[in-house]
């Protein structure tokens, strides 16, 4: 075991974390009557919220610095400058491919299986902050300002900086007498911080699932059954049918062994319900267990977690469909255009964080004349639905990064066929 392998049982002991957190919470919201209240909110404030809120700052403590220090190496050791120009291109494409595919899935199974709306009490939308347009996208990824860039999360600032950054040091590596060899070294100490806090994951996990089960207990479905059942299904048929089509079909890649793999990343995604708190495990997994190497991972998945949001874009679909049938109102052809439309771009716009995705599903909303106040209806099961759709939107970035690696030539099959 070398200084940067994973700690040992790692998925079984967040799953155990995962469930622990679920009983031991469940025995406290479901026998409030004996247990002092007090004890309760101690519990659930300084236990639960404060563990898992600690978890969360921890790895999104790091995702700057390793998306910035893996982008700038991957692309300073870069041979020619033509390749970033494929790289960004493939990634882009198949992207927006994912996505357009998975909405369209959405609106294809809502329609298949009649999903109709629901009679029931609407509860207070806070609308949105921050400008999730397409307008407001584009002009974040160019930001006046590198410190603000970094100090805000603006991920997309951050990975045209690197890119810059990157590309000026591979330029000039002669005159700087191989500096570009200090931020290989400074990324391996990054990566090494990921696996500390990695080794706490199981604490993390168990915190975070008794924050949300403590919140509402277990009754996390509501009265919105079939809404629910069919965006699990869309959820799950996406990630296992499309994702594996494209796998084989694009690179000829088992997904059987993609999945087995994917395993720890998409448990990172479901309990924290961000993509981008995800981001150091997705680089850690796509790199070392599917063999893609670094000057394609630390591209495509820091880009990926930021504009590619496959669950997120089925959970839109469906909720557009979901709302409008509530409030009586039948879509028109084009109007499910529009809805596919919509939800790749705002799918793009959609912060990398938990519920981002029901803000942005305003935009959505207001585009086709619906009443935001409805997004109330679905507020309540969209807990445990984030993540779910997190869990996809990351995979969805891993099984990018393996193809394009592997059309660059970019894809250690030796590793990713490895036990
Ligand atoms: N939580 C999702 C993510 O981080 C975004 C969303 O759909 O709310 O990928």
């Amino acid at each position: 075991m070398n200084a940067l392998s994973a700690p040992k049982n790692l998925t079984r002991n967040v799953l155990i974390g995962m469930a622990a957190g679920v009983l031991v919470a469940s025995v406290f919201y479901y026998t409030s009557g004996f247990i002092s209240e007090n004890i309760s909110l101690v519990v659930e404030k300084y236990v639960f919220n404060l563990g898992g809120q600690i978890f969360k700052n921890l790895l999104m403590l790091v995702v700057v610095p390793l998306v910035f220090f893996s982008l700038v190496s991957g692309i300073s050791s870069l041979s020619n400058m033509v390749k970033l120009g494929s790289i960004a291109t493939k990634t882009i494409g198949l992207y927006l491919f994912t996505t357009a595919i998975a909405v369209s899935l959405a609106l294809f199974f809502g329609w298949v299986f009649n999903l109709s709306g629901f009679e029931g009490t609407v509860d207070a939308y806070v609308p949105p902050s921050g400008d999730s347009s397409l307008y407001g996208t584009v002009l974040r990824i160019f930001p006046n300002n590198i410190f603000g860039a970094f100090i805000e999360n603006n991920m997309l600032g951050i990975v045209f900086i690197s890119i810059l950054f990157g590309i000026a040091l591979n330029l000039t590596d002669d005159l700087t007498d191989g500096l570009s060899k200090s931020f290989e070294r400074l990324n391996t100490v990054f990566l090494k911080i990921v696996l500390l806090i990695m080794s706490f994951a199981p604490i993390g996990v168990f915190c975070l699932m008794g924050s949300y089960v403590m919140a509402k207990g277990l009754n996390i479905f509501g009265d919105l059954a079939q809404y629910v059942l069919l965006l699990i299904f869309v959820l799950a048929f996406h990630s296992l049918f499309t994702y594996s089509l494209i796998l084989k079909s694009f690179a000829n890649l088992s997904p059987i062994v993609f999945y087995r793999k994917m395993r720890n990343v998409a448990l990172f995604a479901f309990s924290t319900s961000s993509s981008a708190a995800t981001i150091p495990v997705t680089l850690k997994t796509v790199t070392d267990d599917l063999g893609v190497k670094k000057d394609v991972s630390s591209f495509v998945v820091p880009v990926g977690a930021t504009i590619n949001m496959d669950g997120t874009a089925i959970m839109q679909g469906l909720a557009t469909m979901f709302i409008a049938s509530t409030v009586g109102i039948d879509l028109s052809l084009v109007q499910y255009g529009q809805i596919v439309l919509l939800a790749i771009v705002t799918s793009i716009g959609t912060a990398a964080v938990p519920s981002a995705g029901t803000v942005t599903l305003a935009l959505i909303l207001g585009s086709l004349g619906l009443p935001l106040d409805a997004i109330g209806l679905i507020l309540a099961v969209d807990r445990i639905l984030d993540m779910m759709r997190t869990a996809v939107n990351v995979c969805g970035d891993a099984a990018v990064s393996c193809i394009v690696a592997k059309s660059e030539n970019e894809l250690d099959l030796s590793i990713f066929n490895s036990k």
